[in-house]
Formats: C-alpha cells, sequence, structure tokens
C-alpha cells in the first residue's frame, strides 16, 4: 500500500472488519479510507534521508542488499494474555517492482500466536520468508520447548547467519519475557513495562557474551556499510518521563542506521535494567524517539 499513513491499523481493521487475513494494493486502501483511517499523498512517506539513500544504492547497485531498510515494527502483551504484533516497512532500497517482502506476510516477519509469542521482524525480506523466521521462532517453542531467548538465537543467530541473512527480531512471549535479537551491527530498539522506565538500545548493549561471536562475525560482514566504531558501541539509553502506556512507534532504519522495534508488556514482568538517561539525546540518535509521547 502507498497511501494508508498507518499500515499496522489498516491491518488490525482487516482483521477486526474484514473477514479476510490479508488485503492489498487499491483493495486495501479503498478499505482502508472506508475505516476512516488517514489516507495521504505517497509522497508524505519522502525523506530526503531515504531519497539520498536510493540515489546511493542506485550508484553502486551491486551494494544495494547491504544498503538500509525502513521498518517499524511492534509487539504488544496485554493483561489479559493477548499477544499483537505489528509491521510496517517501506521495503528494500532498489526493489523490483511489486516486490513483496516478509513485513505483510504471515509468518515470516509478523508472527502473534498467545499459545507462544508475537514477533516483528526487520531485515533481508526474502530471507525471512524462506525461513518463515516470526513461526519458527514460535514453532520452536510450541514443538521443541524452546524458551523465546533460545528459539531467537536458534533463528536470528544461527540460521540466518549461516545463510548471510540479515536481519533481527523484537518477541514477546505469552510471560512477557522479551527478546530483541539482531545479526547485524546495530537495531534500534527498546521496549515498555508497566510502572517502568523505558529501555531503549541501538547496538548490541544487552546480549550476553554468548552472542558475541555471531555478532563480531556478523559485523565484519558489514563493514564495507556502516559498522560503528568501538565509542558508539554499549550505547544505551532510556527516555525519562514520559506516559508509559502509549504505544510507542519509531521509524528507523536497521544495519548502521538500525530498524525501529518495540516490545511492550504489561506490569509485573521484569527484564534487563532500564539505564539511566543522558541528559542529552547523543548526536546521531533518531529525533523521532525525542518526540515520543
Ligand atoms: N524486511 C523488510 C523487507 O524486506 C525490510 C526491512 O526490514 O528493512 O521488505
Amino acid at each position: 500500500v502507498k497511501t494508508i499513513r498507518h499500515p499496522i491499523s489498516a491491518a488490525r481493521a482487516v482483521m477486526e472488519q474484514s473477514p479476510h487475513v490479508m488485503l492489498a494494493r487499491e483493495g486495501a486502501e479503498e478499505f482502508a479510507a472506508g475505516q476512516g483511517l488517514e489516507i495521504v499523498d505517497p509522497a508524505f512517506f519522502r525523506t530526503e534521508s531515504r531519497w539520498k539513500s536510493y540515489l546511493k544504492a542506485k550508484e553502486k547497485r551491486e551494494k544495494a542488499v547491504d544498503e538500509k531498510h525502513g521498518t517499524v515494527g511492534c509487539v504488544a502483551l496485554d493483561r489479559a494474555g493477548n499477544i499483537a504484533a505489528g509491521t510496517s516497512t517501506g521495503g528494500m532500497t532498489l526493489k523490483m517492482w511489486g516486490r513483496i517482502g516478509d513485513a505483510p506476510v504471515i509468518g515470516a516477519g509478523t508472527w502473534a500466536d498467545n499459545a507462544t509469542c508475537g514477533v516483528s521482524a526487520t531485515g533481508h525480506g526474502e530471507f525471512f520468508i524462506r525461513n518463515a523466521v516470526a513461526h519458527d521462532i514460535a514453532a520452536r517453542m510450541e514443538h521443541g520447548g524452546a524458551t523465546l531467548k533460545e528459539a531467537a538465537e536458534a533463528v536470528v543467530m544461527k540460521k540466518l547467519v549461516a545463510q548471510e541473512a540479515t536481519g533481527g527480531i523484537v518477541a514477546l512471549d505469552a510471560e512477557g519475557n522479551i527478546a530483541m535479537t539482531f545479526n547485524t551491527a546495530g537495531m534500534y530498539r527498546g521496549y515498555l513495562k508497566a510502572g517502568e522506565e523505558p529501555v531503549v538500545g541501538i547496538y548490541g548493549e544487552d546480549e550476553p557474551e554468548s552472542f558475541q561471536p555471531n555478532r563480531a562475525r556478523s559485523m565484519r560482514s558489514l563493514s564495507s556499510n556502516s559498522t560503528p566504531s568501538s565509542s558508539r558501541r554499549g550505547r544505551c539509553l532510556s527516555a525519562p518521563g514520559r506516559s508509559l502506556m502509549r504505544p510507542w512507534a519509531l521509524t528507523t532504519r536497521y544495519q548502521g542506521t538500525p530498524s525501529g522495534q518495540w516490545a511492550m508488556a504489561p506490569p509485573t514482568q521484569r527484564g534487563p535494567k532500564a539505564r539511566k538517561a543522558p541528559s542529552s539525546m547523543p548526536a546521531g540518535f533518531p529525533a523521532s524517539l525525542a518526540n515520543c509521547p
């Protein structure tokens, strides 16, 4: 779709207000308009930085696959145990006309099942479709007894890395455990638990040591793009004084300019310790976050 201001809201309307699971193209746009959703000119989505990265990718077409992408995603668990996931993307730079990525493909870039987990993915969509990444994570939990973290690691850090497929996921299980696993240099991400400080990260701040070998390998393979300097690694901050219960969306990109992915959990679940916020946002931190409600 090209004109729907909030595609995840449109996806929700399809789920709740139509007998179908997926609508596409003009039919989806017409349906969204009929549901009272905001319709905008496609030019609304144009940004100078995306335009520049398109021109850059066009110049270096052979490296296009490693260029930036633009995706937002979120997973949420409510206090009744319902899990929802949504993913919205502009796709990959220099994609072919008519190309469909993983974001709208249920089980590839997006999955939610109250019995296991919700997953929203960003990355090289063709690999996420081939590997049914989001569903694979849930299936490993359901059939193999894996924890969310184990399942996410197996798929993102082993299976995808073995295929040299870059990307990452945010996921939440039925108990509110969070996984934000990525095999790229970075992924803009965050989570929010009711009554707690929001926590966000860009590079590999929160990952256990066991992640590092794969991460290092993956970072090396991406070094032609924009591997962060060591001084930028380890940056993680929280945004203080913001309303904790409102859904957040963050428009960013991944891999050097990572993707924005959010996970939200209800009260009583604990995760990695919230970091203390710096007095000001560091250079390069997404402006959209500074404006979060
Ligand atoms: N997964 C998206 C796609 O392949 C791109 C991205 O996440 O950046 O369309």
